[in-house]
């Protein structure tokens, strides 16, 4: 590709409003550009990054026996309904009617399309198991879209559903994906670590979600510096899910609360039924939200779990909200002193322990003071423990560490819950019609593209790990105007292209200052630039990741980077 006719408009300063490092870049870089808020285009060299995401999805989805279709994007309201989730999935779903108005939604996620193809076509026990998958852009109208694509409002995922007999299949099934995804991450080379998730809500038992360890991210990651453990202390994102799976979520403003000038409109107030009772508060504190989420039976102070997201910003929040209402418990939602622990419950999922109060944002509708074992039974949780920073990992392994995380990926054990609501039945061997079980797995490909600049970049801009590099090969003529330079890179540019090494080549009339910051911002893993040297026939090799640069003779050189 010659750079001259290629559109890659790179940026010399930092665009405003770009908080994250991979936001940056990839506007910097020419790779995205914005159409609206959490839209993107991808210009071809952010494209051609997309893809390389893409292909290694596609090859470890395709090596674990799934099997590539496409579903559309349009959505009816009918599937919605029959699921429940047109009610249940709340604001984030993106709704428009056709010119007959009827009901449609922009698709978040395919599960109601997929089992409603699986139910009208699939009969009997010896068709399954069986995965499917789908690389497509998914339509979610986030709170707070940002950070570029890391939380865009149409963004592109991979998404594979599995159908099993019985829920030993689901087993394989589920094992088989979180290898792929495995091999996945692995082959990009990012930092990254399964954590279980929390399913509380969403019924199922099993999830992981896959995070990269970052210092940008809107989860935080306990996890073990020398084994595999690692969990989640998740949790604002939650919010949706629960709203999902079982809500009754109201908007906040419907909330007869003193904090409802603070938090209007800025979040959903949970209030799910019986024994999986939730209760939320919502703070906004410097235009982040913050949430504290109580699991438990309000009536008897049963309160069983509790997250928040961070503690000092609630702690402030609720002084805040003290000071601006003139109230305190009861009748206010402040939680007094929060103090943010890590408890590790019987299935590993870690969530924060609030040793104070915390509540529903409504009049008697919370918790003071609530400590473990007074305010709740702990018999219920007889393995839990409290892990912080620093301790040991409780594997036997390492040092716990605390790092943020960005959720690049999730697989997840559905069981019935689609195939029983949209009546996906099979016939097994004896003829009996069963549900079909089932798991849903996403990978965010779009987010993944910004995980990787967020671990590999310097100072100047991006480094490419070979495995998703837009081209192999960088190829400059230092001085395009002088001839012989510009000869041998041509001939170096054509030699290449025929032995499918894939080749940006800096051909601009541009000063060398302009075309080495544009490489190094560009982020290719190998340069090969041609200079005053060019009539003897050398040039230099240099790698992008630390600036090792040698000379090397043009005979050389298909022996060195082929
Ligand atoms: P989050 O917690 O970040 O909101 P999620 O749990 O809602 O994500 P899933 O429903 O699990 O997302 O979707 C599968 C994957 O799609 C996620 O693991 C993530 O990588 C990606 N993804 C989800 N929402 C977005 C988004 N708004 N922009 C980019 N990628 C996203
Ligand atoms: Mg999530
Ligand atoms: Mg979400
Ligand atoms: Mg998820």
């Amino acid at each position: 590709m010659r750079q001259s006719t290629f559109l890659v408009p790179t940026l010399r300063d930092n665009p405003s409003g770009a908080d994250a490092v991979s936001h940056q870049l990839m506007l910097r870089a020419g790779m995205i550009r914005q159409s609206s808020a959490g839209v993107y285009s991808f210009l071809p060299l952010g494209w051609r990054v997309l893809r390389k995401v893409e292909q290694i999805v596609r090859e470890e989805m395709d090596r674990a026996g799934a099997q590539e279709m496409i579903m559309p994007a349009i959505q009816p309201s009918e599937l919605w309904k029959e699921s429940g989730r047109w009610e249940d999935y709340g604001p984030e779903l993106m709704r428009f009617k056709d010119r007959h108005q009827r009901e449609f939604a922009l698709g978040p996620t395919h599960e109601e399309v997929i089992t409603s193809i699986v139910r009208d076509d699939v009969r009997s026990y010896k068709e399954l198991p069986m995965t499917l998958y789908q690389i497509q852009n998914k339509f979610r109208d986030e709170r707070r879209p940002r950070f570029g694509v890391l939380r865009g409002r149409e963004f592109l995922m991979k998404d594979a559903y599995s159908f099993d007999r019985d829920f030993d299949g689901l087993d394989e099934s589920y094992q088989r994906m979180y290898e792929a995804y495995t091999n996945v991450f692995t082959r990009l080379g990012l930092n990254f670590r399964a954590v279980i998730a929390d399913s509380g809500a969403m019924g199922g038992k099993d999830t992981h979600e896959f995070m990269v360890l970052t210092n940008i991210g809107e989860d935080t990651i306990a996890y073990s510096d020398q084994s595999t453990f690692a969990a989640n202390i998740e949790i604002a994102p939650c919010a949706d899910e629960y709203s999902q799976q079982d809500g009754e979520a109201e908007e906040l403003r419907e909330v007869d609360t003193p904090g409802q000038k603070t938090i209007e409109g800025v979040g959903q107030y949970l209030n799910l039924p019986a024994e999986r009772c939730i209760k939320a508060v919502f703070y906004e504190v410097d235009e982040e939200l913050v949430m504290v989420l109580v699991r438990g039976d309000h009536e008897s102070n049963d309160i069983k779990l509790k997250h928040v997201l961070d503690a000092g910003k609630v702690e402030a929040a609720s002084e805040e909200l003290i000071r601006s209402t003139g109230k305190t418990v009861p009748g206010s939602a402040g939680p007094v002193g929060i103090e943010g622990e890590v408890h590790i419950i019987a299935d590993n999922a870690v969530k924060y322990m609030v040793n104070a109060c915390t509540g529903a944002n409504k009049e008697d509708v919370h918790f003071v003071n609530a400590n473990p074992g007074r305010d709740f039974t702990p018999d219920r949780y007889e393995d839990l423990r409290v892990i912080k920073e620093g301790d040991p990992s409780p594997d036997g392994n390492g040092t716990i560490q605390f790092k943020e995380g960005i959720e690049v990926g999730h697989v997840f054990k559905l069981g019935t819950k689609y195939s029983e609501a949209l009546g996906a039945t099979y016939l097994n061997n004896e003829g009996k019609a069963k549900p079909i079980v089932m798991g849903s797995y996403g990978i965010g490909v779009s987010r993944t593209v910004a995980a990787l600049i967020e671990e590999n970049h310097d100072e100047n801009g991006i480094v490419w790990p070979k495995a998703c590099a837009p081209f192999d090969v960088h190829l400059i003529a230092i001085n395009s105007k002088k001839e012989d330079q510009r000869e041998l890179a041509d001939r170096l540019y054509e030699q290449f292209s025929q032995t499918g090494l894939d080749t940006l080549y800096d051909d601009r009339a541009e000063r060398a200052g302009v075309k080495f910051k544009d490489a190094d911002l560009i982020g290719i893993p190998l340069r090969v630039q041609v200079g005053k040297r060019a009539e003897e026939g050398y040039v230099e090799l240099k790698q992008r990741a630390n600036g090792d640069a040698e000379e090397v003779h043009v005979d050389q050189l298909a022996s060195r980077i082929g």
